[in-house]
C-alpha cells in the first residue's frame, strides 16, 4: 500500500476522499467513486488501467442492454444485460519509448482522490515512481456533466519531477471490451458489442458500436487539447484505428518541472429511443449522417459546442446546485452521517437525475455503477422513489411510468400464469418481460434445479405501493387519471385473480409466492414452488384492495369511465376485492405472533450462536447451511425484513385495522413481540435489511439498536460490508433507504396521511437536521434540534395549513418561518 498524504479519516460535508491505494479495495472504490448524471454512469477506475482483478473501467447507460444465449453445462440459457459501453476513458502514456507506465503498488508513491459532490469531478493527485527511478507527478480529473448529460470529458496533467523526456501520450475509444465486471457471470457470452465504424482526423476520434441483439448503435467522438505550461501545444495527433477501437497517440518533449495538460471531451449518444420504441432520451432529431442512426452526429453537434473543460465543469456546478438546492439533507454534529447522506444522494443522482424525465428506465438496484444483477430493475424502487417523490416528482413520474409502458407484458406474464390483470416481473431490463431465471445449475452436483427467486410476486404491491405513494405526496390526480389508476387497478386484478378461496379454512389463500425473505423458496403447503399465505403479501394485498375503492372515489367521473372501458372493469369488481380483503388468510399464534407464511412455525430453530461462533459472517446463512447440505427452507430464519416489512410500508395503527376487518384482533404491543421474535431470526443478507429494522427499533422505542443499524446501513457501501458486493454497484435500495429514514424516522416526518406528522427524533449526537421538500404542493423547509422545529410552508394558494407535531394538530400561517417547541 502506497503512504498516505494526509490521514484519511476526517470526514469532508461535500466529498469522498481516499488518501492510498490498496488493490483489494480498489473495485469497490470505482463504484463509489463513479461519475454520472443519470444518463450515464462511469466506474471510478483509473484511466489507465485495464480491466483485470482490481480495475474495472465501466460506462453504463441507463436502459441500455442487450439480450445474449450462452451454453451453460447442456442447456442454452438467455440473459439480458446491462451493456459496458465504450470505454471512453482510456488514458495512458511512456517515457522516452519505455513501457506504458504501470499502476500498482510499487509504482504509486502517493495518491489522492476526491470526489466532490457539487460539482460531480472527481480529482486524482498522484505521483509515480517508475523503474529508473523517474517521478512523475499525475493530476487528473474528470466529469459526467449534469448540463448536458451527453457531455464527459478528463483534463490529465503530467509533470516530470526529476527528469527531462519525450513522453509519449496514448488515448482512446475503446469498444473491444466486454462485459467482464461479475465474476461469476464469466462462462457466459459477454460479448455485447460490434463494431461498426472508428477513426480520427486531428484532435477528433470517433467510435461507432451497435449491440448484437437489441440493436442499440453507441457513438462516442472525443477532442483533444493540449497545452504545455499553460500555452497551447501543437502536436502531431496519429490515430490508430482498429476494429472497434480508436487510439491517438502523440508525443511531447518535457522538461523537469514542466507540465503538460490534455483535454479530452468526449460526447456519448446512443440511438435506444428510435430502436426500441421504448427509451425517450432527448427526442433525436434527423440530421444528415456520419453514422448509421445518426448518433454520430449528434456527437459532433455536442462537441462542437462544448468547451474547455472549466466551461464543462462551470455549467454542470450549475445543474448541480438546482438538484442539491432540491434535496440536500444538512446534518450537525456528525460529520461521518452528513458525508454518508450526501454521498447517497449523490449516487443516487447518478443513477437517476431530472435527465431520466425523459428516459424510459426504471432504477437498476446497483445504479449506473457496475454489472450485477445486469443492471435489473427489482423491488428496490420501494426505498428510494418516496425520496424522488418528495424532492424530484417529475422523475418519480418517469420511474413510475417505464412500469406502465410495460403493463402490456405484464398482463401477458399474468396470463401465461393462469391470472387476470398485470403481474410485473421480479427482474425487469429492456422491455419488461420477466429477466429472472427459472432454473439453476448446482455447481457441486451439476444437476439443474427450480430457482423460485421470480415467484417473489411481491414487486407487484411495491409497484402499486409506490403509485399511491406518489400521489399521496404530490397530489398529481393527472398522473392518476392517465397513468397511476390503471397500473394500480390492474395489479390488483392481479391479485385478486390469485388469491383462491377455501372452502375448509373459509378464507381466501395466496399460493406459489415468495415474501421478501429469499431464503424461503418452497414448503409443501404451496406445490410447486414458493409459500402459501406469506404474512408480507397478504396483509399488502388486503390494503391495496382498500386502497383501489379510495383511489376510485377519487377519480372524476369521466376519468373513471375512460379506464373501466380501458381495462374492462366490471361494476362490481372493486367491490369483490374489498371482500376478499376481509377474507385473506393470515397466520397468528396464541402469542400475537404473525407467521411469515403458512407452516413457518413448525419449522426448526437454528442455533445462531453456534452459528456465529463457527462463522465470522453468517448474513448469507443460505449459503452456508447449503454448503453444510442443509435447507435454510427447513428454519425459521429469513434473510431480511418480511413480516416486518409490513410495518415498514405501512402504519401499526393500519394493519391493525386490516387484521381487524379480517377477522383478527392481536394483543397489545403486536409490533414489539413480532419485532423481538423476527429480529432475532434475521441474517441481515441483504443490506436492505438494516433499513427496515432500524426504522421499526426507532419505532418502538429502541434509539440504541436504531441507531446502530442505521449506522451500518448508513456504512454498508461505504465499508464494502458484505465484502465484495460494492464492487460490483452500489446498492441503491440501502442509498436510498437510509436517506428516506433521515426523513422518516429522524425527523419524524410521516407522508401517510392527509396533513403532514412529524414526531422529530433526533439521535443523540445530531445537533441539527435541516432540509426541504414538496408535500401536496406546498415546499417545506424544516429544521429540527433536539427541542425545537423551525418549519416555513411555502403555499401561493393557502394561507394557513395545518400539520401535527407531537401529536398535537396545529395551524401554520405559510410564507411565514415558524420556531415551535416541541
Ligand atoms: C435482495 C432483494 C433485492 C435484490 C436487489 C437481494 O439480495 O434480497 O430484496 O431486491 O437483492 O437489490
Amino acid at each position: 500500500m502506497s503512504k498516505e498524504i494526509t490521514p484519511s479519516h476526517s470526514f469532508h460535508p461535500w466529498s469522498l476522499e481516499y488518501y492510498d491505494y490498496d488493490p483489494a479495495k480498489e473495485k469497490s472504490r470505482e463504484s463509489l467513486l463513479a461519475i454520472g448524471n443519470g444518463y450515464l454512469g462511469c466506474r471510478g477506475a483509473m484511466e489507465e488501467t485495464t480491466a483485470g482483478e482490481f480495475n474495472y473501467a465501466g460506462t453504463y447507460v441507463a436502459g441500455l442492454y442487450n439480450r445474449l444465449t450462452s451454453k451453460v453445462a447442456d442447456r442454452d440459457i438467455e440473459n439480458e444485460d446491462f451493456v459496458n459501453c465504450p470505454n471512453w476513458l482510456s488514458f495512458k502514456f511512456r517515457i522516452n519509448d519505455d513501457s506504458w507506465i504501470d499502476i500498482g503498488p510499487s509504482t504509486i508513491q502517493s495518491i489522492k482522490r476526491i470526489l466532490d459532490f457539487r460539482t460531480g469531478v472527481l480529482l486524482r493527485e498522484m505521483i509515480l515512481r517508475d523503474k529508473r527511478g523517474q517521478e512523475t507527478k499525475i493530476t487528473s480529473r474528470r466529469i459526467a456533466s449534469m448540463a448536458n448529460p451527453h457531455v464527459l470529458a478528463l483534463q490529465y496533467e503530467i509533470e516530470p519531477l526529476n527528469y527531462s523526456g519525450t513522453i509519449e501520450i496514448s488515448s482512446g475509444l475503446d469498444g473491444t471490451i466486454i462485459n467482464d465486471g461479475v465474476e461469476r457471470y464469466r462462462q457466459l457470452n459477454q460479448h455485447h458489442l460490434s463494431p461498426l465504424s472508428e477513426g480520427g482526423e486531428g484532435a477528433l476520434s470517433w467510435l461507432v458500436v451497435r449491440t448484437t441483439q437489441s440493436n442499440i448503435e453507441i457513438a462516442e467522438a472525443s477532442r483533444l487539447a493540449v497545452a504545455k505550461n499553460n500555452y497551447r501545444a501543437d502536436v502531431n495527433f496519429e490515430h490508430d484505428n482498429d476494429c472497434g477501437k480508436v487510439l491517438t497517440q502523440f508525443q511531447v518533449d518535457l522538461k523537469e518541472g514542466d507540465c503538460l495538460s490534455v483535454e479530452k471531451v468526449v460526447v456519448l449518444y446512443d440511438s435506444g429511443t428510435r430502436d426500441s420504441g421504448l427509451r425517450t432520451v432527448n427526442p433525436v432529431p434527423e440530421r444528415s449522417r456520419r453514422g448509421d442512426s445518426g448518433t454520430l452526429e449528434l456527437c459532433f453537434l455536442d462537441l462542437d459546442k462544448a468547451g474547455s473543460f472549466n466551461d464543462i465543469v462551470a455549467e454542470s456546478e450549475k445543474s448541480w446546485k438546482e438538484i442539491w438546492d432540491k434535496i440536500d439533507i444538512q446534518i450537525d454534529g456528525d460529520p461521518k452521517s452528513q458525508m454518508l447522506i450526501r454521498l447517497h444522494l449523490y449516487h443516487l443522482m447518478v443513477t437517476a437525475s431530472p435527465h431520466n424525465e425523459n428516459i424510459d428506465a426504471g432504477i437498476p438496484a446497483r445504479g449506473l455503477h457496475g454489472e450485477a444483477y445486469r443492471g435489473h430493475i427489482f423491488w428496490d424502487e420501494l426505498y428510494i422513489l418516496p425520496l424522488y417523490h418528495m424532492f424530484l416528482p417529475e422523475v418519480a413520474k418517469s420511474i413510475l411510468s417505464y412500469r406502465y409502458k410495460r403493463l402490456d407484458l405484464a398482463r401477458d406474464y399474468a396470463k401465461e400464469y393462469g391470472f387476470a390483470g398485470s403481474m410485473f416481473p421480479w427482474q425487469s431490463g429492456s422491455d419488461g418481460r420477466e429477466e429472472t431465471q427459472t432454473i439453476h445449475l448446482n455447481p457441486n452436483s451439476g444437476e439443474w434445479g427450480d430457482d423460485y427467486s421470480s415467484l417473489q410476486r411481491h414487486i407487484s404491491i411495491a409497484i402499486a405501493y409506490n403509485t399511491w405513494s406518489y400521489f399521496q405526496i404530490t397530489d398529481d390526480l393527472d398522473f392518476m387519471i392517465d397513468k397511476g389508476a390503471e397500473l394500480f387497478l390492474e395489479i390488483c386484478r392481479f391479485w385478486a385473480s390469485k388469491s383462491e378461496w377455501n372452502e375448509i379454512e373459509s378464507r381466501f389463500n395466496i399460493k406459489k409466492v415468495m415474501g421478501p425473505d429469499e431464503f424461503h423458496e418452497e414448503h409443501p403447503a404451496s406445490p410447486g414452488g414458493g409459500v402459501k399465505d406469506n404474512a408480507y403479501t397478504n396483509i399488502m394485498v388486503a390494503w391495496l384492495f382498500e386502497k383501489a375503492a379510495e383511489i376510485w372515489k377519487l377519480l372524476p367521473d369521466p376519468a373513471r369511465n375512460t379506464i373501466a372501458e380501458k381495462i374492462f372493469l366490471e361494476s362490481n369488481e372493486i367491490d369483490q376485492w374489498s371482500d376478499i380483503a376481509k377474507q385473506l388468510n393470515v397466520l397468528v399464534s396464541p402469542e400475537g405472533i404473525i407467521s411469515q407464511f403458512d407452516g413457518y412455525f413448525e419449522l426448526a430453530e437454528l442455533d445462531w450462536n453456534a452459528y456465529r461462533k463457527k462463522y465470522d459472517n453468517i448474513y448469507r446463512l443460505d449459503r452456508i447451511l447449503k454448503a453444510e447440505g442443509k435447507s435454510p427452507d427447513d428454519y425459521k430464519l429469513a434473510k431480511q425484513a418480511d413480516t416486518l416489512m409490513t410495518y415498514y410500508n405501512l402504519d401499526e395503527e393500519v394493519i391493525s385495522g386490516l387484521l381487524k376487518r379480517m377477522g383478527y384482533t392481536l394483543n397489545e404491543q403486536v409490533l414489539k413481540k413480532n419485532y423481538e421474535y423476527y429480529i432475532n431470526r434475521t441474517s441481515h443478507g441483504s443490506t436492505l435489511s438494516r433499513v427496515v429494522h432500524a426504522y421499526l427499533a426507532n419505532m418502538l422505542g429502541d434509539p440504541d439498536l436504531g441507531w446502530q443499524l442505521y449506522s451500518e446501513a448508513l456504512e454498508s457501501d461505504y465499508t464494502d460490508i458484505q465484502g465484495g458486493t460494492t464492487a460490483e454497484g452500489i446498492h441503491a435500495g440501502v442509498m436510498g433507504g437510509t436517506v428516506l429514514m433521515t426523513i422518516t424516522s429522524f425527523a419524524g416526518i410521516n407522508f401517510k396521511h392527509a396533513c403532514l406528522k412529524i414526531n422529530p427524533n433526533l439521535p443523540k449526537k445530531w445537533n441539527q437536521l435541516r432540509f426541504g421538500f414538496t408535500f401536496k404542493k406546498s415546499r417545506y423547509l424544516i429544521a429540527i434540534t433536539s427541542q425545537e422545529v423551525e418549519l416555513k410552508i411555502e403555499n401561493d394558494n393557502l394561507d394557513l395549513i395545518e400539520i401535527e407535531l407531537s401529536d398535537k394538530k396545529i395551524s401554520l400561517q405559510t410564507n411565514q418561518t415558524h420556531v415551535i417547541k416541541y
